[in-house]
């Protein structure tokens, strides 16, 4: 599964953008031909030009590649500008004003919660000003207009607010759903792989640990499953506590896998050990109960090139050397590493 899937509001702007785009650049192009043959209003009427050009622009730009983040948000200035231009330039009866009340929907969908709330903000006090600033208001009674125009815009900048916070909430509750292990609250194998393939900016100093629990079924066939199931989230915890930098992720049953990036053979070893002593000293309380347990980890160093299937893969297989070496133990293939940094050097 594709991380990027879980990104709806990326997904969602996306398409907007491009659409929206295509239709303004056709509107503008249609009030640029009305403007500058027809109702002689020549600097509205360049402006908007200028307008369509871009948004054809941005559409054909948004159709091929992934757009960059000023792009909506020019987008929506200049739409904003437009609407406060044509609503200043023209007069009140040819009802240009009335596209206000469009733009808070476009601003939070595109832009999300805080910066639609802004635009949304300045956008209003400026129309307010402009009206205000109007010789007539005519054919509207003035008090009619301020009252209608006013509540409208609330209410159309309240149900905007509330639709983009709680799709902005869901979303996200969305995404821990997929990412994190509900048990122990660890991120799984898909936040492994986004945390590789994408955070992970530097993997040249990167060193990865697979953890096992030593004789785990004995806690579960002595306690119970639901005891075995809290001594696992006891421990994803200690892992959180003890790692220092990198993350940690569960990534099978009694299995970690952990990540230390920018670090070296001795801080690495320093921190698998520290893991190791720390669990075998720590008295796990499971009600009345107090549960000992060691683990044994592989410690791999990154090989640039590999694949996160290979770098596990050579954890894996230190892990699987610590267990036949009598379990409680860090295993670390040294050799493996003066290889690696005479390959680099
Ligand atoms: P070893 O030292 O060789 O690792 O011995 P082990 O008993 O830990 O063996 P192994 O790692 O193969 O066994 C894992 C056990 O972990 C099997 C299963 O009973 C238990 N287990 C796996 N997932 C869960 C879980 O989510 N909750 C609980 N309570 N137990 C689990
Ligand atoms: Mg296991
Ligand atoms: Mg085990």
């Amino acid at each position: 599964m594709d991380i990027a899937a879980l990104d709806s509001a990326q997904v969602l702007r996306e398409n907007l953008l491009k659409w929206i785009c295509f239709c303004f650049g056709i509107l503008a192009s249609v009030f640029t031909y009305f403007n500058l043959f027809i109702n002689d209003f020549y600097s509205l009427g360049i402006l908007e030009g200028v307008f369509a050009i871009y948004c054809f622009y941005t559409f054909n730009y948004a159709r091929t590649r992934k757009f960059q983040t000023w792009q909506p948000l020019l987008l929506c200035l200049c739409i904003m500008l437009l609407v406060i231009l044509g609503t200043y330039l023209a007069v009140v009866k040819s009802g240009l004003f009335v596209w206000t009340f469009t733009l808070p929907v476009l601003f939070y969908l595109l832009l999300g919660c805080k910066r639609g709330f802004y635009l949304s903000l300045l956008l209003v006090c400026v129309q307010t000003v402009v009206l205000m600033n109007k010789a007539s208001l005519a054919p509207f009674p003035e008090l009619n207009l301020y009252l209608n125009m006013s509540f409208s815009y609330l209410s159309i900048w309240v149900i905007a607010h509330i639709f983009e916070a709680s799709r902005a909430q869901f979303s996200e509750r969305l995404e821990n759903l997929a990412l994190f292990d509900p048990l122990t609250n660890t991120g799984n194998r898909l936040a492994m792989n986004h945390y590789f393939e994408v955070e992970l900016v530097d993997k040249i100093n990167l060193f990865i640990m697979v953890l096992d629990l030593d004789y785990f079924k004995k806690v579960n066939d002595e306690f119970g499953h639901d005891v075995g199931d809290q001594v696992l989230v006891e421990i994803a915890t200690i892992l959180r506590e003890t790692l220092n930098k990198g993350r940690a992720f569960r990534t099978g049953g009694e299995e970690f896998a952990l990540f230390i990036p920018d670090s070296n053979q001795q801080e690495s070893y320093q921190i698998a050990e520290n893991i190791r002593v720390g669990l075998q000293s720590t008295a796990i309380n499971v009600g009345e109960r107090e549960i000992s347990l060691t683990v044994s980890i592989g410690l791999a160093a990154y090989r640039d090139g590999d694949s996160l299937k290979q770098a596990i893969k050579a954890a894996d297989e230190q892990l699987y050397y610590a267990k036949e070496h009598g379990r409680n133990n860090v295993s670390f293939d040294s050799q493996q590493y003066s290889a690696k940094l005479e390959q680099v050097s």
